[in-house]
């Protein structure tokens, strides 16, 4: 039986978990459970699966929380300390399921209690991804993606040499507006964005996918998670979203995994791993599918791809710097302050105020200067989205 805590469970990717865990209750004991404002989820999940200790990152819901809870057994904790407090709770496997760069610290922490690491939060990766892999590697605990081309990476990657690796080519949907024109895009409200042709996600997940800051996050996490140079890693638009990423090998093969466009695929193979267990997804039957499109991305139409392409070649603290920036811009847009085409330029502009090489000077494994770039992303990208709704 494993032991497993579940960070950001209130949320898509958590709902997504505890579904397969529902289904398969010999096989795991929660351990902790975490979310925010979603009280209603976390009180009847707590409920359900009983966990040790159950935590609202809002510090001012606490109370209400703990009546809800007064009598289940399990213990409710607040705050960011409260989320340090579980994940320094000893565990065989966390699940990094929060939203943003806020799932950073808690994931840091539960692998330097000693448990692997299911890895949703792309912008652990992006932001800290040698911070990340570095602890992965001195606690020796597995970072196993979540995220699903990247779990489609690392199992094509099963049995293979990383040195014998050419490329790796992920695909994307191109999101809400694949068929829109710039023009079109240009008065894209945040509700039209906030919808995914084939992916069942949370708000700022599938805005990102509109915009493709989802994929430019996710060449950055590939970078870091698969240790690829910038002119290893492609993009190709891939409207069915069913042939997830491929692995071009020295000698001309292409590794591809072709799944269903259900997050529980790989979020049972990372918590099942190194098993492969019966998984309650649609199987594909390839004769009634018939054909499958792919195409080169516009980069004029997609600036964030562009933008993913220069972090990677900046390198250093660049991808904190960067994600902070995405993270304001698109509390921004959500907000209304800012049009959807304002995001890229707002992360443009942050990017270009850094240009000196400040972010190759820092020492990359430190946690504090990953949050120290990430809070000057944050007031950056404040100060250019004044000046833009001005
Ligand atoms: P959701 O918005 O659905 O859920 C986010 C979770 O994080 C919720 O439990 C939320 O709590 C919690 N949360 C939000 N802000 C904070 C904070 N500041 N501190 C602590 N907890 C917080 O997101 P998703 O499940 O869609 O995505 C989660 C992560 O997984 C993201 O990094 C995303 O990029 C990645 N991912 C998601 C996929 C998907 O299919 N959804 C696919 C691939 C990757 P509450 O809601 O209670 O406030
Ligand atoms: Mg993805």
């Amino acid at each position: 039986m494993k032991r497993i805590s579940i960070f950001g469970a209130s949320g898509s990717i958590g709902q997504n978990t505890l579904d397969l865990i529902r289904r398969a209750p010999e096989n795991f004991k929660v351990v902790a459970l975490t979310g925010g404002k979603n009280l209603h989820r976390l009180v009847q999940n707590s409920l359900e699966f009983r966990p040790d200790c159950v935590v609202t990152a809002v510090e001012e819901n606490y109370s209400v929380l703990k009546d809800y809870l007064t009598g289940s057994g399990v213990e409710v904790l607040a705050g960011t300390s409260g989320l340090n407090e579980a994940a320094d709770r000893s565990t065989d496997l966390a699940v990094s399921a929060i939203v943003g760069a806020a799932g950073l610290e808690p994931g840091l922490r539960a692998m330097q209690s000693g448990a692997h690491l299911a890895l949703a939060n792309k912008e652990s990766m992006v932001a800290a991804g040698s911070l990340m892999r570095k602890t992965a590697k001195d606690q020796n605990v597995q970072l196993l993606p979540v995220d699903s081309e990247h779990s489609a990476v690392f199992q094509a990657l099963i049995g293979e040499k990383r040195d014998a690796v050419e490329r790796v080519i992920l695909t994307a949907s191109g999101g809400a507006f694949r068929d829109w024109s710039l023009k079109q895009i240009e008065k894209a409200t945040p509700e039209q964005a906030a919808t995914h042709p084939n992916w069942d996600m949370g708000q700022r997940i599938t805005i990102d996918s509109a915009s493709l800051f989802n994929k430019s996050l996710e060449i950055i996490e590939a970078k870091e998670l698969f240790c690829l140079k910038p002119g290893q890693i492609e993009v190709l638009i891939h409207p069915q979203s069913m042939l997830h990423a491929l692995v071009g090998f020295k000698d001309g093969a292409l590794m591809a995994h072709i799944g269903p466009p259900d997050m529980r695929h790989a979020i049972g193979f990372a918590l099942n791993f190194p098993h492969r267990l019966h998984l309650p997804v649609e199987r594909l039957d390839l004769s009634v599918i018939g054909s499958l499109d792919f195409k080169k991305p516009d980069l004029e139409k997609y600036p964030a791809l562009r933008l993913a392409f220069e972090v990677l070649e900046i390198g250093g603290l660049s991808g904190a710097l960067y994600n902070a920036a995405k993270e304001i811009a698109l509390d921004a847009f959500i907000a209304r302050k800012i049009g959807f085409l304002d995001m890229a330029c707002i992360v443009e502009a942050v990017l270009k105020r850094n240009f000196s090489g400040y972010f190759t000077k820092i020492d990359e494994f430190s946690l504090e200067n990953v949050l120290m770039m990430d809070q000057m992303g944050r007031k950056q990208a404040t100060e250019e989205v004044l000046n833009l709704s001005r």
